[in-house]
């Protein structure tokens, strides 16, 4: 097969064993790879029977065929397991060398099985596969365990997948790192790591995977790098990175103020911390993923105030949201310490910053108080309580052994007042962007299969002016109107995984790859001819697999629910007066999805997407 391995590597940690999977052919033509190929092995390894934070939780990592080809933006690789913080489908993808690693080493992917009593430590090296002890490491944060599995393999050219205490201590939205600070961050993926007593995975691989039209695929490489960096939004991403709009995401109404309540802000303030300022603030050099000319990654350095001579990776978009103007803080020296302290010890930052926020707010509205908070007064804007909280999750200590259960189960522990002001969908918190701004983010965040999720359906694309002519789209959509939402976000959503499938940067949309560009590329590598409709049924295929297993686990329309807090409309800045409509939506969205009133998926259409 051109562009796949055809093989996938399985790691039996109870017994210290690894054999390799060829997956049947019919697996890669229905679900490809990446996120598709990961939900249907994760039935085959039992990821429906397993508890989130028991060992037979299958954790699974996988690449895509165009990962680690010498083509742009297809550098990433997902992961993928029961989720521990939502106890449904769990997911998230990172950028960086690992997965382009992997594949040339020689895999599609790599199945993590069981458990190991001790720490361990895998090294995948072209063909030679090795479990080592990491007594010596357990216990150290993501980086440094990450610069130690180096030494001691003695080979800086190994990339490191690692987790940091978070993860070792079961925080429930605890991340796993890659390469110095990208990072597979949402719901929870590194806990199950730290279950299985696997501090890292070190990959290495220097094999060419073969392509279909060798010489056509050469030539599409640099008409492609040519189109990626004549796009506007290349240049915007690699000198401000992805936190480069901040301020009119801030017009919109689309970041969050005060967790959730405020409309407006001091606009000096939201200057302080958009893209261009942090550029001059703190930036020290940009960093790419694989092949990949935009280089939105930043490294900064911190040159003033009690963080002074600090540096790392970061801080993305998210993470500047939900350190800063979520809890109420102006001060980006502190965001890029605060979000590199999450990389270190290996913590999701958009559910670190909310749950902290979520407390703030019980913490004013004396729903909690010092008794409850270890004597801490947990006030908006405290930058020494958010350090000392975010250790205190980490290590599971005290209150923060409650905030390391995310949000939701905080507020099931603090009643019916709290649970009222809890923003999260299937128990993930919101990503820093508000349905109230834009409507398309109603069903996106309410039907994700991971929960409140503004990945997997970046459906405001589409509000924000960019087309899609391929999928029937060619003007963009007015971003308060809900009648045209539920077929566009199902589109979206199908077409979405259909990329998620081949591993490609979300970006490629603005970095001048349109879809068609993806999927002729796609056909040039495999042989294969699919069209845009093969794409859009595929991608249907595997985001309803992925719902009948959130079924399997118990999530109905119960667990689609926005949360009531959403509803309360703001009276100030670029919402509002406006509400997302999600009554008027939900039911219009089960029946183009072949669902019933329920959100069940009908055998119906099971049997017509050939499920599973
Ligand atoms: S755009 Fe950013 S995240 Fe995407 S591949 Fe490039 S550097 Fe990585």
């Amino acid at each position: 097969m051109y562009a796949f391995n055809d093989k996938i590597l399985v790691v039996n940690l109870d017994n210290k064993t690894f054999e390799t999977l060829k997956p049947p052919l019919e697996y890669y033509k229905k679900y490809i790879g990446g996120s598709g190929l990961d939900a249907r092995l994760f039935i085959d390894y039992g990821g429906l029977e397993a508890s989130p934070l028991s060992k037979n939780n299958p954790l699974i990592f996988m690449v895509g065929p165009l990962t680690g080809l010498t083509y742009p933006l297809a550098g990433r690789h997902f992961a993928c397991a029961r989720s521990p913080l939502t106890t449904f489908w769990g997911q998230g993808s990172s950028g960086g060398y690992w997965g382009a690693k992997l594949k040339k080493a020689g895999y599609d992917g790599l199945i993590l099985l069981g458990g190991s009593d001790k720490p361990v430590y895998i090294v995948i090296s072209n063909n030679d596969i090795e479990i080592r002890d990491a007594q010596g490491v357990w216990g150290l944060d993501s980086f440094k365990a990450e610069e130690e599995i180096k030494k001691d393999i003695g080979d800086k050219k190994f990339s490191v997948a690692t987790i940091g205490q978070a993860g070792e201590n079961k925080v429930l939205f605890a991340a796993i790192q890659n390469d110095g600070g990208r990072v597979v961050g949402r719901t929870g993926l590194g806990a199950v790591m730290g279950v299985k007593k696997v501090k890292g995975i070190a990959v290495y691989g220097d094999r060419e995977v073969s392509v279909y039209n060798k010489d056509m695929f050469e030539k599409r490489y640099y008409e492609s790098i040519k189109k990626v960096r004549k796009a506007p939004a290349t240049k915007i991403l690699r000198m401000h990175g992805t936190n480069a709009l901040f301020e009119q995401i801030y017009e919109y109404g689309d970041l969050p103020l005060k967790y959730w309540s405020l409309g407006i802000w001091d606009i000096e303030k939201i200057r302080k911390l958009s893209g261009p300022s942090m550029t001059q603030a703190i930036l020290r050099g940009v960093k790419a993923c694989y092949l990949c000319p935009i280089a939105c990654g930043r490294e900064f350095e911190i040159k003033e105030g009690p963080y002074k001579g600090v540096s790392g990776h970061g801080p993305e978009y998210e993470t500047v949201a939900a350190f800063g103007p979520l809890m109420l803080i102006d001060d980006i020296n502190f965001i890029a310490y605060a979000g590199d302290l999450c990389n270190r010890y290996g913590i999701d930052t958009i559910s670190t910053g909310s749950v902290i926020a979520f407390a703030m707010e019980l913490y004013e509205k004396n729903i909690i108080d010092k008794n409850e908070t270890d004597g801490i007064e947990i006030r908006w804007g405290d930058k020494e309580v958010v350090i000392e909280l975010i250790r205190m999750i980490t290590f599971r200590e005290g209150f923060g052994n409650y905030l390391a259960d995310g949000v939701r189960r905080l507020a099931e522990r603090y009643g019916e007042q709290a649970k009222k002001l809890a923003v999260h969908v299937k128990g993930l918190e919101f990503p820093m962007h508000d349905p109230r701004a834009f409507e398309s983010w109603t069903l996106a965040y309410a039907t994700s299969n991971r929960g409140a999720c503004h990945t997997y359906a970046s459906t405001y694309y589409i509000e924000k002016g960019l087309t899609f002519p391929e999928i029937g789209y060619d003007k963009p959509l007015d971003r308060f109107d809900y009648k045209s939402k539920p077929l566009a976000v199902k589109k979206l959503q199908d077409i979405y995984e259909f990329l998620d499938s081949m591993v490609m940067c979300r970006f490629h949309l603005y970095g001048g790859l349109p879809i068609k560009d993806v999927l002729d590329t796609f056909n040039l590598a495999t042989g294969w001819n699919l069209t845009v409709d093969d794409a859009l049924l595929i991608g249907e295929r595997i985001f309803n697999l992925k719902r009948w297993i959130n079924n399997k686990f118990g999530v109905d329309i119960e667990e689609d629910r926005l949360p009531e807090k959403i509803f309360i409309p703001l009276s100030e800045g670029g919402t509002k007066g406006h509400i997302p409509h999600w009554n008027e939506q939900i039911y219009e969205y089960y029946r183009l999805r072949g669902w019933n009133e329920r959100g069940i998926v009908k055998k119906e259409t099971l049997e017509r997407l050939d499920i599973p």
